[in-house]
């Protein structure tokens, strides 16, 4: 049987009525620009995460660069990203101007590991930006340790983990700002692009409501440079119609989780995905790690099921950072992830047989 890795439809299907009558009701006011809508969802967003602003913009990737500029980052600065993470974490600090510097990660979640951050840390070095990396959160005391330490300012890429949590506390709020991605195959995905940053900092909110919107307050007046990155109210409709189920679909998610746990413990040499303590995962991915790892997606591929290999060249070693400083410096356990893990089907909508026909096809190629 032929599974696919994620298939949107499945849950356009079942919200149909009411996100035909969202994207309606847009069309006729045709408030297309921050529209209503935006507002609403906004609200909603920060009500159910407890955090006092949360402002839409274009998509994740621009919420990381609004968020850097709102906290204060800009050249001549350093913002500590891990190596292993999607292209954006540290696209996003040479957007503002500023230079990534690449950390290795932890074996055991794929998050950067807090304790080699300390010797990352020079007098340029201003933020701390944790990629939750698949949907789990790091062990954030250890982080937030290092970032007190030192005076940095935590800037979280939650971009995977919108409903995730350490501690009970929502990713997104244990820094200055916190950062979405609405991407259609994000736990909460628009129908297209779109992205959210969340902050309890009244001057961070103000600075990303303007960023967003020229650098303009008021309108026609520009203080600061900015950007023309706003959520449109089409998405934000569509947004606040999916997020009611956003729980639901985590716990769904979960359990697909719990299954591949459990039949997949032992099978070959497979490394199963492991759980940090204290942190509610919501398993944006689910990855799996072999020696064999490119015997077992050509095997899968034969099957017609669906994976991909999330990520397979860490950040540190991208041609387009090759003129930093510390280019060509060794990252040895991003580098062995990038070559032994691969992504399987975990969306919501996943049937039971689907999922025995991955745990079927995976447990023969290592027969
Ligand atoms: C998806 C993603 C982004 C970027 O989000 P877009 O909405 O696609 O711009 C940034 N960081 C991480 C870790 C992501 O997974």
């Amino acid at each position: 049987m032929p599974v696919p890795l994620l298939d949107l439809t499945r849950q356009y299907q079942s919200l149909k009525i009411e996100i035909d009558a969202a994207v309606a009701r847009v069309l006729a006011h045709s408030k297309f620009i921050m529209g209503p809508e935006v507002a609403a969802f906004e609200k909603e967003v920060s009500e159910k995460l407890g955090v006092a602003h949360a402002m839409g913009v274009a998509s994740g990737s621009d919420a990381l660069i609004l968020a850097l500029r709102a906290v204060g980052v800009g050249p001549g600065d350093e913002v500590i990203v891990p190596t292993f993470s999607f292209f954006a974490t540290a696209g996003s600090v040479t957007h503002v101007g500023a230079t990534p510097v690449f950390c290795d990660i932890s074996k055991d979640d794929y998050n950067i590991d807090a304790a080699l951050i300390e010797q990352k840390v020079t007098k340029k070095t201003k933020v701390i930006m944790p990629v939750h990396l698949f949907g789990q959160m790091p062990d954030m005391d250890k982080l937030r340790a290092v970032a007190d330490a030192h005076h940095l300012a935590i800037v979280e890429d939650a971009a995977q983990a919108i409903g995730a949590s350490y501690k009970g506390m929502t990713a997104g709020r244990w820094g200055k700002a916190g950062c979405f991605s609405f991407f259609p195959s994000k736990n909460l995905g628009a129908a297209g692009d779109g992205g959210m940053i969340i902050s309890d900092d009244p001057g961070v909110a103000d600075n990303v409501r303007m960023l967003r919107a020229h650098g303009a307050k008021p309108k026609y007046y520009h203080g600061i440079i900015g950007y023309n990155s706003r959520l449109d109210t089409i998405q934000a409709a569509i947004l606040s119609v999916k997020l009611k189920h956003l729980d639901t679909w985590n716990e769904q998610r979960r359990a697909h989780a719990d299954v591949y746990d459990k039949e997949l413990a032992g099978v070959g040499d497979l490394i199963l995905p492991k759980r940090t303590a204290n942190a509610y995962h919501i398993y944006n991915q689910y990855t799996i790690a072999t020696d064999r790892r490119d015997g077992l997606t050509a095997h899968l591929k034969g099957l017609g099921i669906g994976m991909e290999v999330y990520y397979p060249l860490p950040l540190h070693a991208q041609q387009c950072f090759a003129g930093l400083p510390g280019a060509g410096t060794h990252l040895p356990v991003a580098e062995k992830a990038a070559v032994s893990v691969v992504s399987i089907p975990i969306f919501p909508d996943l049937t039971q047989a689907e999922q025995a026909a991955v745990i079927d096809g995976i447990k023969a190629f290592f027969k």
